[in-house]
């Protein structure tokens, strides 16, 4: 694996790689590397791209400066997960060099309604961070195909949306033709959605998270003979009885996630919540068929 940590260093690779006729799956993370973010690595590399990673903490997307503070931090680990798994490339670039003029001199992007719903209002800013992020890197690694984990699933319709918004570059690379490959979430044994952030969760709370996929697993059950307002409640008391702090417990169209008040089996749905427990939260979804 080779690691770049300047944009013009890795660009250049890149340029190199691509007249050689490689074809480039790109997997933008955070680090803190786990399964999940194998999966991603794994599903580019049976595809047959060139795989480049990013492991970049934004700080531009985090609302709450605590939560970028805690968030755990694990590189060397992460470099040997990523040898491990066949990565070809990875960048770790530091703020300077993603945000060369201070992440205040980057263009921003505006994703209407759907920045507004579900996270992006229970973290207001996260989005446009998440759009400035990822439209920097999409300019430096002209990705063919990114690989996104559905598990953030409001996030794979973002980028979808940003890759439609950027203008093409000055190499005449077009944003609006890089393939966007949505990856199955990966669990644990007990459901619970694999996150960087149940690192931070502590033994008691461990045993309870996975709380929230049953939850999924009981709303999608229920939709053919329930009413979802009498699901949603009962998945409200059933996480409080655990010790959560429930943000949302939505059902949504699954293609543009307009939210929906009630089941409606002529359309495809995608149920998500978002509960806190203790300081740390987790958000997880579940595709209803
Ligand atoms: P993050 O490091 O949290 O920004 O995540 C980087 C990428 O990994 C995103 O596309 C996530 O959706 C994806 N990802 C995170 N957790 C999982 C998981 N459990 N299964 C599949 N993909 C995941």
């Amino acid at each position: 694996m080779v690691i770049f940590k300047k944009t013009q260093d890795i660009s250049e690779f890149l340029a190199g790689k691509r007249s050689g006729g490689a074809r480039i799956g790109f997997i933008p993370t955070m680090g803190a590397l786990h399964a999940g973010h194998i999966s991603l690595i794994s599903q580019a590399r049976e595809k047959g791209y060139l795989t480049v990673c990013s492991i970049f903490l934004n700080p531009t997307q985090f609302n709450n400066p605590e939560d970028l503070k805690k968030y755990p931090v694990s590189t060397d680990s992460d470099i040997q997960l990523l040898i491990s798994s066949q990565c070809d490339v990875l960048f770790l670039p530091d703020v300077e060099e993603v945000y060369p003029g201070g992440p205040d001199n980057v263009v921003s992007y505006g994703f209407g309604e759907l920045e507004e719903i579900l996270e992006g209002a229970k973290r207001p800013g996260h989005f446009k961070g998440v759009g400035q992020v990822v439209g920097r890197l999409l300019e430096i690694v002209e990705p063919d195909t990114i690989f996104l984990g559905q598990k953030d699933y409001q996030q794979v319709m973002i980028i979808t949306a940003l890759c439609r918004l950027m203008l093409q570059d000055t190499n005449g690379f077009r944003p609006s033709d890089i393939r966007i490959e949505r990856c199955p979430t990966v669990r644990e044994a007990d459901g619970l959605a694999m996150s960087s952030r149940n690192r931070r969760l502590t033994e008691p709370q461990r045993a309870v998270a996975g709380t929230i996929y049953q939850c999924l697993v009981s709303i999608q059950a229920k939709q053919y003979n329930s009413r979802f307002e009498t699901v949603k409640r009962e998945c409200g008391e059933i996480l409080a009885s655990k010790g959560f702090v429930t943000d949302y417990i939505a059902i949504a169209d699954a293609r543009d996630l307009r939210l929906l008040e009630e089941y409606d089996k002529n359309i495809p749905m995608v149920a998500l919540i978002a509960a806190s427990i203790g300081k740390i939260r987790l958000i997880d979804n579940l595709l209803m068929d």
